[in-house]
């Protein structure tokens, strides 16, 4: 392996100045649940690598001024069991104790999770759902962006080799919504052989749809938020009738999206398996909603 220098600054200022000018040879390690498969099959061969694990300031799930904010560097076994997420924002809670194995959730961050990428990442469907946004900070400038505006196109996110992830935030549920993420399949090491749905449902005193967002995850290059199927329920009433129309169309989707997708050769079952876990993922919906 080739040598690098090493950094472990402990707060988020001094990160950032360490990561100043940064270009490919830099390399951010949270969990290093990523990095260090990454480094092992020589995918990245840094000369720089900053480690961000020792900044507390970076470790929080937090309620203030209606927002859920979580610190980027908040490990998953933390977020699954999270009272502020299993009360209001159940789909994270859920999403995070999905993740790998009990080692892997105890190192992982959902700040790497969220930079790696990966079609299958579980808090991104979810967050998506929530209709979360990031907080990238450099020394520059700090910028803002919905995650999915940081997923925007087929290549690498949108975050800049000198900038560090600091927050993700979300507006928190009010009390007629619920939440709920569902997962098909265990990953395994490095298989990404999963389908997921994450969802938010508002209803009104009448039983009417006010508000959907409902993403899937592994069935693009990154987890995506389906409009067409959101607007099949806003306005309508949420009965068995109304979301077999939803879930009908979140399968069309996804066999639509995998045939132009790296996961093509799994396009014949993704779109009824979608519409399995996207019945589950309604059905906790509803229950939560009584
Ligand atoms: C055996 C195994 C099973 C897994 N199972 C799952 C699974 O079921 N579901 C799932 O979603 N993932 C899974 N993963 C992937 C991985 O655990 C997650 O993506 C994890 O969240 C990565 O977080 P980390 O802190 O370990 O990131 P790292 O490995 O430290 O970093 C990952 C990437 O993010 C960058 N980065 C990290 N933090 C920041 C930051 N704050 N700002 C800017 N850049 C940053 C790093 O530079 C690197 O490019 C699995 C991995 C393994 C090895």
């Amino acid at each position: 392996m080739k040598q690098f220098c090493y950094y472990a600054p402990t707060t988020v200022e001094e990160a950032i100045k360490l990561l100043a000018g940064a270009n490919n040879n830099t390399q951010i390690i949270a969990g290093g649940t990523d990095f260090i498969v990454q480094i092992n099959h020589k995918m990245i061969s840094p000369e720089k690598v900053v480690d961000i694990k020792k900044i507390e300031e970076l470790k929080y799930v937090k309620e203030e001024n209606g927002f859920i904010k979580i610190g980027a560097g908040t490990n998953f076994s933390e977020l699954d069991c999270s009272e502020i997420l299993l009360k209001k924002a159940k789909a994270l809670a859920a999403a995070c104790g999905e993740v790998g194995s009990t080692q892997i959730r105890n190192l992982g961050t959902i700040g790497g999770n969220i930079v790696n990428a990966s079609a299958a990442g579980d808090s991104i469907a979810a967050l998506m759902a929530l209709d979360a946004s990031v907080v990238l900070k450099s020394e520059k400038e700090e910028r803002v962006m919905r995650l999915e505006e940081f997923y925007q196109g087929h290549g690498n996110s949108q975050i800049r080799k000198d900038e560090l992830l600091t927050e993700i935030f979300f507006q928190t549920p009010n009390e007629n919504t619920a939440t709920s993420f569902k997962k098909l399949g265990k990953r395994k090491a490095l298989a990404i052989v999963v389908i997921s749905a994450g969802a938010l449902i508002e209803k009104d005193d009448s039983n009417k749809c006010t508000k959907a967002q409902i993403a899937l995850g592994a069935i693009s290059r990154y987890p995506i938020r389906v409009k067409e199927a959101e607007e099949l329920l806003i306005g309508k009433e949420l009965n068995e009738h109304n979301i077999e129309i939803c879930l009908e169309r979140l399968s069309e989707i996804t066999n639509i999206s995998v045939t132009n997708s790296p996961f093509k050769h799994l396009a014949l079952y993704k779109g009824s398996a979608m519409k399995g876990i996207a019945r589950e993922m309604f059905a906790d919906i509803l229950a939560d909603l009584k």
